[in-house]
């Protein structure tokens, strides 16, 4: 037993004959914020995919309270509604109004009620600042707006951690600050979030933990001070000066 929220274990994920992702090893603490950071095309996406079970990992293991979810008898589905994702493209649906947006899973995979639903919606609404925009459809809001509303949406399922996928990088950038400060109070209220970024002094001040990865592998990790400060790979030197 570990108090570990997720553990994932030697960790692989080919498409074809490409090795996207060998042997990664990752624990993730109840109330951990781990940032992952690296150069495009490191594995980043491709590693939240597999958590979330977006992709089938090819290999290793992915322990969810100490309950491999990759075993045969494992309800996939139970597991995937404890596990959130905002994704960098929102992906709203977008005949669905805000509202909607926000209650349809939770009636659908989670069988509350629609009151129960809305309640919760609403709660999480008012809460990223778009209570009033219940009623609007998605192409009525802004990028700035729409990556709250997906955030919404993604807690109204009170799921046990948040997977966040570049979530700023669609945004204009007068945009990007409301939602850092959004998340920012995510972590600081307790939730457990993995959350992929370019934000580098979003990731220096927030993360419990920072997460480098390249080439498919995790080159190596540490607290925000002994990444930033005191990397341990050229790699990583190389990709911070770049970053910065
Ligand atoms: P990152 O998010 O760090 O930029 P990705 O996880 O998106 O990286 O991609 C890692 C590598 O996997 C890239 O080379 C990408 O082209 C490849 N890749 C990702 N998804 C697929 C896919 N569905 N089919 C084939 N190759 C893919
Ligand atoms: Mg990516």
């Amino acid at each position: 037993m570990t108090k570990a929220v997720l553990r994932i274990e030697k960790l692989k994920k080919s498409f074809g004959s490409r090795e996207v992702l060998r042997q990664i090893d990752l624990e993730v603490a109840p109330g951990e914020v781990v940032c992952l950071i690296g150069s495009s095309g490191s594995g980043k996406s491709t590693l939240l995919r597999c958590i979330n079970l977006l992709e089938q990992p090819t290999g290793g293991a992915i322990y969810f309270k100490d309950q491999n979810i990759l075993a045969d008898q494992v309800d996939q589905n139970q597991y995937c509604t404890k596990v959130g994702m905002v994704f960098q493209q929102f992906n709203l649906f977008n005949n669905m109004s805000v509202l909607k947006n926000c209650t349809y899973a939770q009636v659908k995979a989670l069988g509350r009620s629609e009151q129960e639903a809305e309640e919760t919606a609403k709660k999480y609404l008012r809460q990223v600042g778009m209570i009033e925009f219940a009623n609007a459809l998605p192409r009525q809001l802004s990028g700035g707006q729409k990556q709250r509303v997906a955030i919404a949406r993604a807690l109204s399922m009170d799921p046990e951690v948040v997977l966040f996928d570049e979530p700023t990088s669609a945004l204009d950038p007068e945009m990007v600050d409301d939602v850092l400060a959004i998340m920012k109070d995510l972590a600081g209220s307790g939730l457990t979030m993995i959350v992929v970024t370019h934000e580098m002094n979003f990731a220096r001040d927030v993360a419990d933990r920072i997460v480098f990865m390249n080439e498919g592998i995790i080159l190596e990790s540490g607290t925000p001070d002994q990444l930033f400060e005191n990397p341990q790979h050229d790699r990583t030197r190389e990709f911070l000066a770049r970053a910065a």
